[in-house]
C-alpha cells in the first residue's frame, strides 16, 4: 500500500526520508509546542527541556538543566511528585496534577504526562514528558463553582420556586423551596415531568400553548398543581424559554408563587357575597340568579322550573325557650336535610330567618315537585337532636310553577310565599301548590301509589300472556307476561297507567319482584303439562336494578317454582343498559350465569348502538312495534327493520318483530327472515287458561 502524498511542513528543515536530518525536525517539533516538554535521566536530572517548559517556569534553558523536577514545584506538591518519581520503575504511564512554582516564586496548576523509557540492556533509562499549564482552565472551572454556588445561595434562600425543564418538560433543578410548595425535595422532582405536578394534566398543555403564543415568555400566569398529598396548590408563574447559541429552545425556566392562601381568602369573600354565612346555603341574590338562569333554561327547553317557599312550623319556640344557640343549630341541620331532598342540578337557599327557598329546574312535570315537597316534609318530621333535648318541629311549603304561575323571580316568590300561607291554614306540615289545579293532581297521584300499594298487598295484581310465534314453524313457542291491575273501582287497569307510578314511588320493586314469581309458577305448570318448549318472557324496570336486587329476585322466583332458568328471558330495555354499565353489567354477568336467557325490548326507540348491546351478551332484539305496524307499507320503517334483521343476525342474535297486526305484515317479515312474530293479528294479550288453549 502507499501513502497518499503529504504536505511538507511549511517552516520545518529540511530532512530526507532516509531520517537525516530528522533529529533537527524533532528539535523544531519540541521547540514549537505549547505545552512544556522535559527529559530527564536515571538521577532524576533534566536532561532536554523546550521553550515552552522554559516560558512557562520563567527559567533559561541552561538554568534548568541539570536540576531536578522538585526545584520547579511548589513544597505542597513535594510529597505528591516523589512518589510519582518512585514510580518510574514501576510504571510505563503517568498522568497526574502538581502545582508549580516559577522562578519568582508564583504558583500554577500543571498536569503532567509522563513516560519511562529504557536503555539498550532494558534498564530504565530515565523518563519524559509532557507539562501543561493548567491556569486558565483552573480558572474557568472556579468561576463556574463560584456562579454555582451564588445561584444556589439565592436559590435557598428564595420564597418563590424556581424550576428549569429540558426541552421535554422534565425538571432539571428546582429551588429547596418547592418542598415547602409541593412537598417534594428537589431531588424527589428532578426528573419528573412538569406535567406531574399540575393539578389537571390538561393545564400543563394551556401553559404551554400560553407561552408559545406569547413568543416564550410569560409573568403571572395563573395554575393549579397538586400538592404530594393531594391538596390543590394555587401558583402565579413566571416562565420563559431557554435556548442554546442557535436560538434552539431546550427548556423552561422560571419562578413560580404560591398564591394558595390568597385564592382562599377571595374565594371567602366572594362566597360570602352570595351565601347565607350561619347554614353556607345561597343567599337570595344567589338564588334569584339561579332561578333566573332556570327560567331562561326552561324557556328554551320548554320545561318547568319549580320555587318552593320551605317555612318551618314553630321554629320561634324553639329560638325562645332553647336559646339562638340551639336556633342556630337546629337552622344549619335544616339547611342539611333540605339539601338532601333534591338533586345535584337544584338549588337549597335562605331566604332569611326560618324561610328557606328551593328551585327545581327542568322539569317536564309536576311529579318531581310533589316528591321533593314530601321529602322535605318527610325530613323535616324527623325530630332534631339539639344539646340532647329532642326537638320535633314540621314545615310547611309553597310551590309556584314556572310558566303558569310566574315567569320571573319576584312572581314565583310572592305565589310561593301565598302558597305556603294556604299550607300554614291547612293546619301545618302539609304543601300546596299555588295553582288549585296542581293541588288537585298532586292529590290524585298520592292516592294512586296508596292505592296501588294496597292493591299488591291485596293481590288484585293479574298477568296476561301474549304469544310468540316462531316463522319458521309457525308454532307458539313462548308467552310474554303483561301485568295488569284488577282495581276494586276502575276495572282492568293496563300496565302505561301505573307501572310509571310504581316506579316513580319504588312500588315496582316488590311489583316486579311479584310478576317474576307468578311467571315463573305459571312456566312450571305449563312445562308440567308437556309444553316443555315453551319459554317465558318477563319484562323488567331500570328502577328494579338501580333500587333492588334483580339477581336476588331471579334466583329466588326460578327456585321456589322450580322453572327452568333456560326457558326464562328477562327483557331490558335500552336505558337500563345506557345507565351506570358497569353496575348493570355485573348484574347481567349474574344473570346469565344463571342460565337466563336476555332481550332487549322496544329495540330502536333509543339509541344504544348494536355493537355497545353485544357487551351485554343479549340473545335477543325485540324490534318496536311503531317500526312493525304499517309493515311492508311504510317504506322506511320496512328498510329499518330489514337493516335490524340484518345486522342482528350478522351478530348472532335472534329477533322479535312485536306488534304485527296484519298477515301482509307477517309475509314481509317472513321474507326478510325475521324469526319470531309477536302481536294482535297472531294473538293478544289473554289470562293463564286462554293460553293454555291457543297451546293446547
Ligand atoms: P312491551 O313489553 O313492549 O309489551 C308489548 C305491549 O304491546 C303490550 O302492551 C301489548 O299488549 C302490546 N301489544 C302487543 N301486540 C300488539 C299489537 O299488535 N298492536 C298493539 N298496538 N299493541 C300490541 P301492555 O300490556 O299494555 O304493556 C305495555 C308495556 O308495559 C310493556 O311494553 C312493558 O314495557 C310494560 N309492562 C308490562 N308488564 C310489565 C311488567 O310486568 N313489568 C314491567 N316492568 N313492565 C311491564
Ligand atoms: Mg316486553
Ligand atoms: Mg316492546
Amino acid at each position: 500500500m502507499t501513502h497518499p502524498e503529504r504536505e511538507p511542513i511549511a517552516a520545518a528543515p529540511e530532512f530526507d526520508e532516509a531520517g537525516h536530518g530528522s533529529g533537527q525536525f524533532f528539535r523544531f517539533v519540541v521547540d514549537n509546542a505549547i505545552d512544556g516538554f522535559f527529559v530527564i535521566d536515571k538521577l532524576r536530572r533534566f536532561i532536554e527541556v523546550n521553550e515552552a517548559l522554559c516560558r512557562m517556569f520563567g527559567y533559561a534553558r541552561d538554568e534548568m538543566l541539570g536540576k531536578t523536577p522538585l526545584d520547579f514545584v511548589a513544597e505542597e506538591s513535594h510529597v505528591e511528585l516523589i512518589a510519582q518519581i518512585q514510580r518510574i520503575d514501576s510504571t510505563e504511564h503517568r498522568r497526574y496534577r502538581l502545582l508549580g512554582q516559577r522562578k519568582n516564586g508564583s504558583t500554577f496548576p500543571i498536569f503532567l504526562n509522563n513516560t519511562t523509557f529504557h536503555g539498550p540492556g532494558g534498564a530504565v533509562a530515565g523518563s519524559f514528558g509532557f507539562v501543561t499549564d493548567l491556569t486558565s482552565l483552573v480558572e474557568a472551572e472556579q468561576a463556574v463553582v463560584a456562579s454555582e454556588r451564588e445561584l444556589q445561595g439565592i436559590l435557598d434562600n428564595m420564597q418563590d420556586t424556581y424550576y428549569r425543564t429540558d426541552v421535554d418538560g422534565r425538571i432539571v433543578r428546582l429551588s429547596p423551596s418547592a418542598e415547602k410548595l409541593l412537598g417534594y425535595a428537589p431531588e424527589q422532582a428532578i426528573g419528573k415531568s412538569l406535567a406531574d405536578f399540575y393539578f389537571d394534566p390538561r393545564d400543563r398543555e394551556s401553559f404551554l400553548k400560553t407561552l408559545a403564543a406569547s413568543g416564550g415568555s410569560i409573568s403571572g400566569y395563573e395554575s393549579c398543581l397538586r400538592h404530594r398529598d393531594g391538596h390543590e396548590v394555587w401558583v402565579l408563574t413566571n416562565a420563559h424559554y431557554l435556548r442554546d447559541g442557535e436560538g434552539r429552545v431546550i427548556g423552561i425556566e422560571g419562578t413560580t408563587r404560591d398564591i394558595t392562601e390568597r385564592r382562599r381568602s377571595e374565594a371567602r369573600i366572594e362566597f360570602l357575597a352570595h351565601h347565607d354565612p350561619l347554614t353556607e346555603l345561597p343567599n337570595r341574590l344567589l338564588l334569584r340568579d339561579r332561578l333566573e338562569r332556570a327560567i331562561a333554561q326552561g324557556e328554551r327547553t320548554d320545561t318547568r322550573v319549580a320555587l318552593l317557599f320551605v317555612d318551618l312550623d314553630r321554629f320561634k319556640t324553639v329560638n325562645d325557650s332553647l336559646g339562638h344557640p340551639v336556633g342556630d343549630r337546629l337552622l344549619r341541620e335544616a339547611a342539611q336535610r333540605l339539601c338532601e331532598c333534591v338533586r345535584e342540578m337544584d338549588t337549597v337557599g335562605r331566604h332569611g330567618g326560618d324561610e328557606f327557598l328551593i328551585v327545581l329546574t327542568e322539569l317536564r312535570d309536576n311529579d318531581a315537585v310533589t316528591r321533593v315537597a314530601e321529602y322535605v316534609l318527610a325530613a323535616m318530621s324527623v325530630p332534631f337532636s339539639l344539646d340532647g333535648h329532642d326537638v320535633a318541629i314540621s314545615c310547611s311549603v309553597g310551590v309556584a310553577i314556572f310558566p303558569a304561575d310566574g315567569r320571573n323571580f319576584d312572581e314565583l316568590l310572592k305565589k310561593s310565599d301565598i302558597a305556603m300561607y294556604h299550607a300554614k291554614e291547612a293546619g301545618r306540615n302539609a304543601f300546596r301548590y299555588y295553582t288549585e289545579r296542581m293541588n288537585i293532581d298532586a292529590l290524585e297521584r298520592l292516592d294512586l301509589q296508596n292505592r296501588l300499594r294496597r292493591g299488591l298487598e291485596q293481590g288484585e295484581f293479574v298477568l296476561h300472556y301474549q304469544p310468540v310465534v316462531e316463522l319458521a314453524t309457525n308454532r307458539i313457542v313462548g308467552a310474554e307476561a303483561l301485568v295488569r291491575w284488577n282495581s276494586p273501582d276502575g276495572g282492568l287497569v293496563a300496565p302505561g297507567r301505573f307501572i310509571p307510578v310504581a316506579e316513580e314511588c319504588g312500588l315496582i320493586v316488590p311489583l316486579g319482584d311479584w310478576v317474576l314469581g307468578e311467571a315463573c309458577r305459571q312456566l312450571r305448570r305449563w312445562h308440567d303439562a308437556g309444553h316443555a318448549r315453551l319459554y317465558m318472557a318477563v319484562n323488567l324496570s331500570a328502577i328494579q336494578f338501580r333500587r333492588g336486587s334483580v339477581e336476588e329476585s331471579v334466583i329466588r322466583a326460578l327456585r321456589d317454582s322450580g322453572a327452568d332458568p333456560g326457558s326464562l328471558e328477562l327483557e331490558l330495555t335500552e336505558s337500563i343498559l345506557l345507565q351506570g354499565a358497569e353496575h348493570v353489567l355485573a348484574s347481567v354477568r349474574q344473570l346469565k350465569g344463571l342460565g337466563v336467557r336476555l332481550s332487549i325490548d322496544d329495540f330502536g326507540t333509543g339509541y344504544s348502538s348494536l355493537a355497545y348491546l353485544k357487551r351485554f351478551a343479549v340473545d335477543k332484539l325485540k324490534i318496536d312495534q311503531s317500526f312493525v305496524r304499517d309493515l311492508p307499507a311504510d317504506a322506511d320503517n320496512a328498510a329499518i327493520v330489514r337493516a335490524v334483521i340484518q345486522m342482528a343476525t350478522s351478530l348472532n342474535l335472534r329477533v322479535v318483530a312485536e306488534g304485527v297486526e296484519s298477515e301482509q305484515a307477517v309475509q314481509h317479515l317472513r321474507e326478510l327472515q325475521c324469526d319470531y312474530v309477536q302481536g294482535y293479528h297472531l294473538g293478544r294479550p289473554v289470562p293463564a287458561d286462554e293460553f293454555r288453549a291457543l297451546i293446547a
